[in-house]
C-alpha cells in the first residue's frame, strides 16, 4: 500500500518498536498456544485463485474478541471481506497506527512439498513450521495479534489508536482489496500517521524495518519494421527493431544489477528490470 510516511517517523517508530520487543516477554506454555493459534491460522486455505476468506476471518474475528479488540468487517467488493480491528489509544485525537497484512496466499504445487502445503506440520526439532503463507505473510498478522495480546494482558494502553487489518487479494494487485480501502470514508476516519506494512520474517528477536515502497511498472514494446521474404536480407525488420529496445533495457538492467552486486547499493534501491513476456514473428517464411 502506498501511504506517505509522515514527519516524524522515529517518534513513532521507537516507542512501537519498544512495545513490541516488550510483548516478545513471554512463558514456554504461551509460546506454544501462540504457535498452535499460527498452525490455525496456515491451515485456513486462502490460496489464490479461490480463497476462503470467510473462514479466514472468522477464525481472526474470534482472536480478536479473545484478545479483547473492537473489529469490523468491511466488504468494499462483494465476497472479499477485509477485516479492521482497533485498540483505542489514551489520546485517539494523534494519528494513529495501521499494522497491516493480507490474508490471501499464492497458490502451491502439493506434490513438490515434504509436508502438504495446508497441513502446517512443526518439526518440533528444528522449530520449522511448514506450511504456504507462514512468511508471506500470515506470521505478520498473528505477530500483531500475540503482540497486543501479551501487552494487554501486561496492562499496556497506547497512546495512539492503534488498527489492525488483514486484507484480501494482495496476491492479485490489491485492486478489491487495500485499493477500495484507502478510497474509502472508513480510511479517512482512521486519522493514520504510519502503517507498518508487509517485511521480511524473522526467525530471531531482531526485527527489520524498511521504509521504502517499490512501484510496479509494466512496460509493453512495441516493434514494427518492415516485411519480407525469409530468403532475403534487408534493414528495419520488426525483430531487428525489438532488439535495439531489448538490448538498451539490458544494459539499463546489467548496470542497475552491478550497483547491487558490488553492494553499492541494496536490491530495494535500485530499479529491478525484467523481462516477462515477448509475442512476435509468424512461423511463416515471410518474416
Ligand atoms: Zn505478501
Amino acid at each position: 500500500m502506498r501511504i506517505p510516511l509522515m514527519a516524524g517517523l522515529t517518534k513513532i517508530l521507537l516507542p512501537l518498536l519498544l512495545l513490541l520487543s516488550v510483548a516478545a516477554a513471554s512463558s514456554p506454555s504461551s509460546d506454544a498456544e501462540a504457535v498452535s493459534r499460527f498452525q490455525e491460522y496456515l491451515r485456513i486455505d486462502t490460496a489464490q485463485p479461490t480463497p476462503d476468506y470467510a473462514a479466514a476471518v472468522a477464525f481472526l474475528r474470534d482472536q480478536a474478541a479473545a484478545v479483547g479488540l473492537e473489529a469490523r468487517t468491511l466488504e468494499f467488493a462483494a465476497g472479499k471481506p477485509l477485516l479492521l480491528l482497533r485498540w483505542p489509544g489514551r489520546r485517539p485525537s494523534l494519528p494513529s497506527i495501521l499494522l497491516n497484512s493480507h490474508t490471501d496466499v499464492v497458490p502451491s504445487e502439493p506434490k513438490k512439498w515434504e509436508h502438504a502445503p495446508l497441513s502446517a506440520t512443526l518439526d518440533e526439532a528444528s522449530g520449522r513450521i511448514y506450511a504456504r503463507g507462514s512468511q508471506d505473510m500470515k506470521c505478520v498478522g498473528m505477530q500483531y495479534l500475540e503482540a497486543i495480546r501479551r501487552l494487554r494482558n501486561a496492562g499496556f494502553v497506547p497512546d495512539r489508536n492503534i488498527y489492525v487489518i488483514f486484507v484480501p487479494d494482495e496476491e492479485i494487485g490489491g485492486h478489491e482489496g487495500v485499493e477500495l480501502f484507502v478510497a474509502s470514508k472508513e480510511f479517512k476516519e482512521l486519522n493514520v500517521g504510519l502503517v507498518l506494512d508487509e517485511g521480511l520474517a524473522s526467525p530471531r528477536e531482531e526485527y527489520r524495518v524498511f521504509y521504502a515502497e517499490r512501484s510496479p511498472w509494466w512496460l509493453t514494446i512495441k516493434a514494427k519494421g518492415a516485411p519480407g521474404h525469409g530468403a532475403k536480407l534487408y534493414d528495419g525488420s520488426a525483430m531487428e527493431n525489438l532488439m535495439k529496445s531489448v538490448e538498451a533495457l539490458r544494459r539499463f538492467r546489467t548496470a542497475q544489477f552491478d550497483l547491487v552486486k558490488s553492494e553499492e547499493k541494496a536490491e530495494g534501491d535500485v530499479v529491478s528490470v525484467n523481462f516477462a513476456y515477448l509475442k512476435a514473428g509468424t512461423p511463416t517464411p515471410t518474416v
